[in-house]
Order: structure tokens, then sequence, then C-alpha cells
């Protein structure tokens, strides 16, 4: 079992064993002797899912689906990010969940194309929080430096 799974990489697995879907998480079909081949644990029944749906397909399928919560799996999608397409409104930024629902259902971009601009997400969150744990410098003037 891994201990971190990225949303990119769950997106990419999971379209693997699903057909895309929009307007929501999961569809299925009754299940065939094939299908309960394919998913061997029995309890996975989705043959369709969207972009989200698909990472949550992949972290059930291995065992890594945290209380059956998208976001506790993946806090990533929590992120403000930015809108990639001209939909802005209000405001230029939005949580990175419900941007890729809005990509896979409005603008149907394909779940690869989700996953590929998803991990230049990951790519800035990791880097923000590299720089987040970096100690503060401490600088030479800002102490009084005691002088005899
Ligand atoms: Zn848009």
């Amino acid at each position: 079992m891994e201990k971190h799974m990225k949303l990119s990489e769950a997106i990419r697995e999971g379209s693997k064993t699903t057909r895309p879907l929009r307007g929501s998480m999961y569809a299925s079909c009754p299940r065939s002797e094939a299908d309960i081949d394919r998913y061997p644990d029995g309890g996975l029944l989705a043959t369709h899912a969207c972009a989200l749906g698909a990472a949550t397909h992949h972290a059930r399928r291995l065992g890594v689906l945290i209380d059956a919560s998208t976001l506790k799996t993946f806090p990533i999608i929590d992120a403000q990010v930015s809108y990639p397409c001209a939909c802005a409104t209000v405001s230029s930024w939005t949580a990175l969940g419900p941007l890729i629902v809005h990509l896979n259902d409005t603008h149907t971009w394909p779940r690869e194309a989700i996953a590929e601009w998803v991990e230049t997400i990951e790519k800035l969150e990791e880097q923000r929080q590299v720089t987040i744990a970096k100690p503060e410098p401490v600088s030479a003037s800002a102490e009084p430096v005691a002088t005899h």
C-alpha cells in the first residue's frame, strides 16, 4: 500500500479501468464474469467515472481511500488554483476539486489531460511547501549583538 498517492497519478490509473463520464462521479453496469476478474476486491461496480471519480475509484481499489473521503485522501483538491480556462467570473481563483469537475463536465477535457494539468499544480504545491518548510533566515541586524 502506498503511503501517499498523487491525485494526478490516481486519475491516470483510474482512467485505465473506467470509461469517461460527465455529470456524476461514477456509473456502473451490471457485473459480468469479466468484471469480477477485473475488480477482484469484489466491492467495485464502477465502469464509468469522471476525473475525480477515477481517482477515488483507483484509491479504493488499492485500499488507500481514507474514510471514503476524496478530500482526506487527496487534500490537494482543497488548494486554491487559477482557472486554466476563460470561465473565471468573480475570482480567478477557486478550489482545485470543483475546477476538475468543471473541466471534466463543461469543457469535456480528457481525464488524462486533467491529470497532466493537476500534476503541474502538484509541482507548484510541492515547491510552495518546500519554501514554507525552510527556516527563516536569521538577519545579522535583527538581534541586538552583545559587544564586550
Ligand atoms: Zn471553464
